[in-house]
């Protein structure tokens, strides 16, 4: 595959190479805080892509150290999430909360070796005292507890015998460093809260900046590949695997946040959609989460794809959202079942056939794989055609259907238009027409006369009705978060993101779709079972996408 910018392989090439390293090991950590979105879906594949291109391994670890927000649903469905984008961690699958003992042995190891302190300012002294960029940080008065003191808070605040906020561990570095992450960060905090893993066994917690390093270092990751926000810990990183009897050396490498255009890719955003009901759940086709595009249709390959296309950047960049589909449309074409749907019908008579004409046609399943075969439908003597495929004062580059005009029904026949009904509104009901022929299957007319317009079009009794969900896109604006004072992205929202057809009139075949398969309604775009409300009898499809792009 094409090496997209990436200068991470560069690095793992030149580690590889000089022996640094003899095996590549990398994780995805996610908190379980909610559900996967885009952006993590990148770095995924990249963790991932990684080890799979050198042969080493990736682990996936839950980062687990803030019992108030996480959840073992969301640890579910981010396993779920992974696999379905097609990769495996196999018995590499880790808890931060499973070393919890361990970094509390290191912890109390640190305050041996005179590294952290027990520290008893308020939550707003601790900030007072760290000073901003343009002030330097003042020392905590508690900074210089003995050991022995420190050793003992400590402990009694692991036995909770302390209120939370009342104690914090520190680890000792400098409150004058120019980088704030150095003045003396936190270690530990009391929160008396239930962990979804080791339910009410630990009332302290470790801080994610010394838990992440020290689990790396346990896993023997190699490299601790994060997102640009964490540049200024990484010193914090190192000193963590300096100061800890460790015997693994990981290195922390910063690569920039994947954003898109028309969307938020924030879980606490995303949250926000979910509990205010602006969407129906995480899995909502609409959102932005691996489980929503899942739904929506998408594709483990086209995903990989889009991560693999977009590369891997070190400074702050927005992506188009038009790449992401042109992705999805270049795999869904190479798979997708062809089939033709009516959405907005309007109905066609043939006045030459008779009441009870049935013919029966066929086109193939795929027009590039013959060995898919051939689907059957059949022509009828009422059809429906998509009522933007009629104009009754056409407009000059209109080449479809209108009065006295002739247009070829796709894989059928050519029609010729010799009448509009219409009811006592005004509003079309139906168009009365004549079919040629010698027309079948695309063949000219008698006279070689040109047909430029070729419509689909589905049989009247010989069809199945379905519901077919067409999204646009969640947010109306570019840049959703760009919002005017005293509104937020919420505001950004589009209201047409969703639109329900009822009563679409699908090809007799789609009876039998099946949610493993993927369709393109031609001349519409692609479409896939809902996997949650789809019922035989009572189909329901989702648009994936448009076939061409701003759809
Ligand atoms: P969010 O801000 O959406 O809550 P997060 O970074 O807090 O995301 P984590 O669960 O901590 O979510 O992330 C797990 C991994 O996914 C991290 O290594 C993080 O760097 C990576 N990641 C998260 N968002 C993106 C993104 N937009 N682009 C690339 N990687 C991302
Ligand atoms: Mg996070």
């Amino acid at each position: 595959m094409e090496t997209a910018n990436n200068f991470l392989k560069q690095i793992i090439e030149k580690d590889l190479e000089s022996k640094k390293h003899t095996f590549i090991v990398t994780r995805f950590p996610p908190e379980p805080n909610g559900y996967l979105h885009l952006g993590h879906a990148k770095s995924i594949c990249l963790n991932f892509g990684l080890a799979q291109e050198y042969k080493g391994r990736c682990h996936l670890r839950f980062d687990d150290t803030n019992p108030e927000t996480e959840d073992v649903e969301y640890v579910e469905s981010i396993k779920n999430d992974v696999k379905w984008l097609g990769f495996d961690w196999n018995e590499h699958l880790y808890f931060a909360s499973d070393y919890f003992q361990q970094l509390y042995d290191w912890a109390v190891y640190l305050i041996k070796e005179g590294k952290a302190y027990v520290c008893s300012l308020s939550e707003a002294e601790l900030r007072e005292y760290r000073g901003n960029f343009t002030t330097p940080g003042k020392d905590s008065p508690y900074r210089t507890r003995s050991v022995e003191e420190n050793l003992k808070l400590f402990e009694q605040m692991k036995n909770g015998e302390f209120e939370e906020g009342a104690h914090v561990l520190r680890a000792k570095i400098d409150m004058k460093s120019p980088n704030m992450n150095m003045r003396d960060p936190l270690l530990y905090r009391i929160r008396k809260a239930h962990h979804h893993r080791t339910g009410d066994k630990w009332c302290i917690y470790p801080m994610y900046d010394y838990a992440h390093p020290l689990s790396d270092a346990i896993e023997g990751i190699t490299h601790s590949i994060c997102t640009l926000e964490f540049q200024d810990h990484r010193p914090f990183y190192d000193w963590c695997i300096e100061n800890c009897p460790v015997t693994a050396h990981p290195h922390q490498y910063e690569f920039a946040r994947m954003n898109m255009t028309y969307l938020v890719m924030s879980k606490r955003k995303l949250l926000q959609l979910v509990k205010e009901k602006y969407v129906d759940g995480w899995s909502d086709p609409r959102m932005p989460t691996i489980s929503g595009i899942r739904r929506r249709g998408y594709t483990p390959e086209s995903i990989r794809l889009f991560a693999e296309r977009i590369g891997v950047a070190k400074a702050e960049s927005v992506i188009e959202y038009d790449i992401l589909e042109s992705c999805v449309r270049d795999d869904l074409d190479a798979r997708a079942h062809r089939a033709m749907a009516v959405l907005d019908p309007i109905k066609v008579v043939i006045e030459n056939l008779p009441a009870d004409y049935k013919e029966e046609l066929e086109s193939s399943v795929h027009p590039k794989k013959p060995e898919l075969g051939k689907r059957k439908f059949y022509f009828t003597k009422e059809v429906y055609i998509e009522s933007s495929d009629f104009q009754e004062n056409p407009e000059a580059d209109f080449f479809r259907l209108s009065p006295g005009k002739e247009v070829r029904l796709r894989n059928a026949y050519v029609i010729k238009c010799n009448e509009v009904i219409k009811d006592s509104s005004g509003k079309v009901t139906e168009l009365h027409c004549t079919y040629l022929p010698e027309t079948k299957g695309g063949k000219p007319t008698s006279d070689g006369r040109k047909i430029k317009g070729i419509i689909h079009w589905v049989s009247a009794s010989e069809c199945v009705e379905a519901e077919v969900r067409v999204y646009g896109r969640l947010f109306s604006v570019s840049d959703p978060e760009n919002t005017p004072e005293g509104k937020d992205f919420k505001s950004n929202l589009n209201p047409d993101s969703l639109k329900v057809v009822k009563n679409a009139k699908l090809e007799v075949g789609l009876k039998e779709a099946s949610l493993e398969h993927r369709y393109q309604f031609e001349r519409v775009g692609y479409f896939c079972l809902d996997s949650q409300d789809s019922k035989p009898g009572a189909l329901v499809f989702n648009m994936t996408v448009g076939l061409a792009s701003g759809h």
